[in-house]
C-alpha cells in the first residue's frame, strides 16, 4: 500500500534527524578540509570509483593479463606506478617477479593502498607514497618500466597524460624505455540516436509544460558519456590519431584530425561517437582493448557529440570535417572539441562547425 509506505518513509526520516548530529563526522576538522578544486583530494579518495574501475573487467583484467603474461618485462625491474589508486597494477607487478614497485598516488586512498600491501604481504615489494606526482621525491634516479590507467572519458578528460609524461621524462631510463600502455587512438563513427537525442535535448522543450529550451544550447554543448548499441552505427569508424606515449609530447594532446565517414546504409545521423583503443607494443604478443561501440562494454562507455541537424544520408555518402581537441585554457582538465563538418548528399547539403566541451 502506497500511502503506508509514505507514512514508513516520514517516520523514518524523522528518526534519523533525531540525534544529536556529530559534527566531527561532518569532516570540519583534521586532514579531510578538502575542497572539490583539488581533484586528487575529490572523487578518487572515494572508494566507489575504484570499485566501478576494479570490476571493469576488461580494463582490468588487460591489465592483468598484459603483466603476468609478460613477466619477462617486470623480472628483476623497478616498476613506477602512476597513480597508483588502491594499488592493483602494482600487486600485480610484483607478483610477475619487479625487483621493486613504486605506487605513487595523491588521493587519500593511498592510505588504502598501504595497508592493501601489507596485508598482501608485499611491503618489501611495494612502496606506496602518498602524493603528486608532480611534487613527489622518489628514492630512487631511475626507474626501468612506468605502468599507469591515466585515460580518462574521450580519452583525455582529466588530462592526467601530462602525469604519466612528465613522470617519464623524469625517471624513465632512456635507452630500455618502457611506458605500460604505449599507444593510445582515438576513432570517430556517426550515430543514428532519434530517441535518445529526443530525450536527452528536445526534452528541454516541454518540462512539465513549460518551454526550457534555453537548457537545450548547453545540454547540446557537453558531450554524453554513453554506451551506444552497434546497431546504431551508420558509417565506418574513422582513426582520428594515434598517440604515442614513449615519445609524444605533453603539446601532442591538442590536435587537429581530418575524418571522412562514408554512409554504410540509408539512414539518419543525430550524433558523432567518440571512443579509444589502448594497446601493450611491448608484449610477446600485441595487448589491448578498444572501447569502442563493437567492443564489450568499459566503464569509459563511448562519448557522444550531438549535431544541430538532423543528417539525412543516403548509403555511399560522405561526411567530411576534422575535428579539434585541446585541454581549456582555464581548466586544463576540461577538454575543448571543435567540429566541422558537411555533408553534400541527394536528400541533405549541410556544413557547420559545432564547438563541445567536456567537464
Ligand atoms: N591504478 C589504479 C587507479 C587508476 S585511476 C587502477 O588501475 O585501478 C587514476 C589514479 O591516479 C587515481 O586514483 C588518481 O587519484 C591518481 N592520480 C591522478 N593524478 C595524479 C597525480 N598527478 N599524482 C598522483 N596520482 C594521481
Amino acid at each position: 500500500n502506497l500511502d503506508d509506505s509514505i507514512v514508513a518513509v516520514d517516520k523514518a526520516s524523522e528518526d534519523v534527524f533525531m540525534g544529536e548530529p556529530d559534527v566531527s563526522f561532518f569532516g570540519c576538522d583534521g586532514e579531510d578540509d578538502k575542497t572539490s578544486a583539488d581533484y586528487c583530494f575529490d572523487s578518487y579518495s572515494h572508494f566507489g570509483i575504484h570499485e566501478e574501475m576494479l570490476k571493469d573487467v576488461v580494463r582490468t583484467k588487460t591489465y592483468q593479463n598484459v603483466i603476468y603474461r609478460n613477466k619477462f618485462l617486470f623480472q628483476n625491474k623497478v616498476v613506477l606506478d602512476v597513480g597508483a589508486g588502491t594499488g592493483i597494477l602494482s600487486l600485480f607487478c610484483a607478483k610477475a617477479g619487479a625487483a621493486h614497485v613504486y605506487a605513487v598516488e595523491c588521493s587519500h586512498m593511498a592510505d588504502m593502498a598501504k595497508q592493501i600491501v601489507e596485508t598482501n604481504g608485499l611491503p618489501d615489494v611495494v612502496t606506496v607514497l602518498k602524493g603528486k606526482i608532480e611534487e613527489i621525491e622518489l628514492p630512487v634516479a631511475k626507474v626501468d618500466i612506468i605502468i599507469s590507467e591515466w585515460m580518462g572519458y574521450f580519452l583525455l578528460f582529466e588530462n592526467m597524460l601530462n602525469t604519466v609524461l612528465y613522470a617519464r621524462d623524469k625517471w624513465l631510463v632512456i635507452d630500455d624505455e618502457v611506458v605500460l600502455p604505449d599507444e593510445a587512438s582515438l576513432y570517430l563513427t556517426a550515430i543514428e540516436d532519434a530517441d535518445y537525442k529526443d530525450d536527452k535535448i528536445e526534452f528541454w522543450n516541454n518540462v512539465y509544460g513549460f518551454d526550457m529550451s534555453c537548457i537545450k544550447k548547453q545540454a547540446m554543448m557537453e558531450p554524453f558519456v554513453d554506451t551506444v548499441d552497434q546497431k546504431q552505427i551508420v558509417t565506418n569508424c574513422h582513426l582520428l590519431k594515434t598517440m604515442d606515449i614513449s615519445k609524444m609530447v605533453p603539446g601532442d594532446a591538442s590536435f587537429t584530425a581530418s575524418f571522412k565517414l562514408i554512409a554504410e546504409r540509408d539512414d539518419y545521423i543525430h550524433a558523432f561517437v567518440a571512443y579509444f583503443d589502448v594497446s601493450f607494443t611491448k608484449c610477446h604478443k600485441l595487448m589491448g582493448f578498444s572501447t569502442g561501440p563493437r567492443s564489450r562494454a568499459t566503464h569509459w562507455k563511448q562519448t557522444v557529440l550531438y549535431l544541430e541537424d538532423v543528417l539525412t544520408i543516403c548509403e555511399g555518402e560522405t561526411i567530411i570535417g576534422s575535428m579539434t581537441v585541446a585541454p581549456n585554457k582555464k581548466n586544463p582538465r576540461d577538454v575543448d572539441i571543435m567540429v566541422k563538418y558537411s555533408l553534400s548528399g541527394r536528400r541533405c547539403v549541410v556544413s557547420r562547425v559545432q564547438f563541445y566541451k567536456m567537464r
